[in-house]
């Protein structure tokens, strides 16, 4: 007993060795493609290509080397029991899980898949940023098609019992399936279409929108204040700036390049001011839970980030819209936002901010999309995606399907394919099976929210006062400081008693729109 003991008490700790080697890998990664997206010239693309698909090998490598194996062995992970030996604790099973999984897919795919989608993907993101610049999806199809057929290999190679898109959706969600996806969308589906009903008027035009005067947000708000704005709220979220910085570019996004260093990047200086007010409020609240995961002994480690995208998401959403868009935070924030803003704010009072920063109107854009109708938007992808994986649909005619299937579901047309199929970065960079992860985010958010509630009483009562730190407390507590040791599901239940459940996203949003409007 006491042999064996220590015989795995030894491999725990090898495999601990093996994982920071990893972990400052990827760190360095992630400062490459945060340079990438902040600061590299324009002719710097392949040769960061090709440094980030180096680096990539090299971690594949690693991950797969025999001695992982024969760890994994000795620490009796298996199918059945990923997590491996029960002897062993929560943190070591935690990571035990993680690179069992990561072992046995890795294992599976050849290096020269993973040189190439590292590479189609790199390199993916400067042909859709020119095919959406001039409006013409012909350039960029042909890159897409590559990247669709590396990720038809993958689902190959790795396996699938029901679905071909299943491979695709455990890498960002592990454990996630199409069964399940289907399921929980069809009834959002259902209900965010039966509020939006409800919200339409008999002119058409949806509740509120047709009074409400939002222009005010379309002033021009100098960006050297927004961002000073968006920092005061970061920092009373409890962003501490000594572990983490915000910079400012082209697309919003938070990353950590190492346990004391979180960064986020928004843009600031946007048509509307709300932009950047919310998707600094939203990369915040992934930047708390990046803080919060490599703090105690999880930092330098595969576990010290968020558990699953959608884990991550449920953390953002839940800031920017249960949070950043509730009356309470206005009440607190608003006589410091027209403090800052005293000339684009003279004439508005505070119902005028709170009516114009939850304005439903379904949209072309879904990054711009309100807290309602953003659901359809990811709805839309999750079909289109299924489909191409399938072989339903052929990538040539995606501008069109996704023409049909934006009148279906939100009733409009876009102009052109920069405002349709081309808005989004994530296909161009090879991430298929990504966005249900936000649509599940939204509804994990929601039954979050509620639990918190249960513990801590009024979430509105501590934002009425400015006391964010409670709530980031609270989430510290449940959530961000076990990092990726517990899955996303165990997560979920641990802390809310249930399994994945999205009449709480649904009761929230009709509580909310029926007392707004
Ligand atoms: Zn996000």
């Amino acid at each position: 007993m006491t042999q064996k003991k220590s015989s795995l008490e030894k491999a725990s700790e090898r495999l601990k060795e093996i994982d920071r080697d990893i972990f400052l890998f990827e760190s360095i990664t992630a400062l490459l493609d945060w340079d990438h997206q902040t600061a590299l010239p324009k002719q710097g693309v392949n040769a960061r290509a090709d440094q980030i698909s180096q680096l990539s090998a090299l971690v594949h490598q690693k991950v797969t080397e025999p001695e992982v194996g024969r760890l994994l062995e000795d620490l009796g992970a298996s199918e059945e029991l990923p997590g491996g030996s029960e002897e062993l604790s929560s943190r070591e099973r935690g990571l035990v899980r993680l690179y069992f999984r990561e072992y046995t897919k890795q294992k599976k795919l050849p290096e020269r898949w993973v040189r190439e989608f590292s590479n189609s993907s790199a390199k993916g993101h400067a042909v859709w940023a020119e095919a959406r610049q001039k409006d013409d999806f012909s350039l960029f199809a042909p890159s897409l098609k590559r990247i669709i057929a590396l990720n038809c290999e993958k689902s190959t190679i790795l396996g699938f019992e029901k679905h071909p898109y299943d491979p695709l959706l455990d890498e960002y969600e592990p454990g996630m399936t199409v069964q399940t996806v289907d399921r929980v969308f069809s009834r959002m589906k259902g209900d965010i279409l039966r509020l939006l009903d409800r919200l339409k008027g008999p002119d058409g035009s949806y509740t509120g929108t047709s009074k409400l005067d939002d222009s005010f947000l379309y002033l021009k708000y100098p960006k050297g204040k927004q961002k000073q704005f968006g920092d005061l709220i970061l920092r009373d979220m409890g962003f501490d700036f000594e572990r983490g910085l915000a910079a400012e570019s082209a697309h919003p996004f938070a990353t950590k390049l190492g346990p004391n260093d979180v960064r986020i990047a928004n843009r600031y200086g946007e048509v509307s001011a709300a932009s950047s007010i919310f998707s600094t409020i939203h990369e915040g609240g992934h930047a708390l839970y990046e803080m919060g995961s490599s703090q105690e002994d999880l930092g330098g480690s595969s576990l010290g980030t968020g558990t699953s995208l959608a884990m991550h998401e449920s953390q953002s959403r839940m800031w920017e819209n249960m949070i950043g868009r509730s009356r309470s935070f206005w009440e607190y924030y608003y006589p410091k936002f027209q403090e800052f803003f005293p000339d684009q704010t003279r004439d508005v009072s505070l119902d005028d901010m709170v009516l114009a920063v939850n304005k439903v109107q379904p949209s072309l854009i879904r990054v711009n999309a309100d807290e309602v109708s953003y659901g359809l938007h990811i709805i839309l992808r999750y079909e289109l995606e299924k489909a191409l994986i399938q072989g339903d649909l052929k990538t040539d005619d995606l501008p069109a399907v996704w023409n049909e299937k934006m009148k279906a579901l939100l009733g409009i047309v876009p102009p052109s394919d920069a405002d349709g199929v081309l808005q989004d970065v994530h296909w161009s960079e090879g991430m298929i099976g990504y966005f249900p992860t936000y649509a599940l985010g939204n509804l994990m958010a929601a039954q979050l929210y509620a639990a918190m509630e249960r513990d801590l009483g009024s979430v509105d009562a501590y934002a009425l006062r400015g006391d964010l730190e409670s709530i980031r407390s609270w989430l510290y507590a449940g959530i961000h400081k076990y990092g990726a040791v517990y899955t996303s599901s165990e997560l979920l239940k641990r802390v809310t008693g249930e399994e994945l459940n999205p009449s709480y996203f649904t009761d929230y949003l009709n509580t909310k729109y029926s007392t707004l409007f």
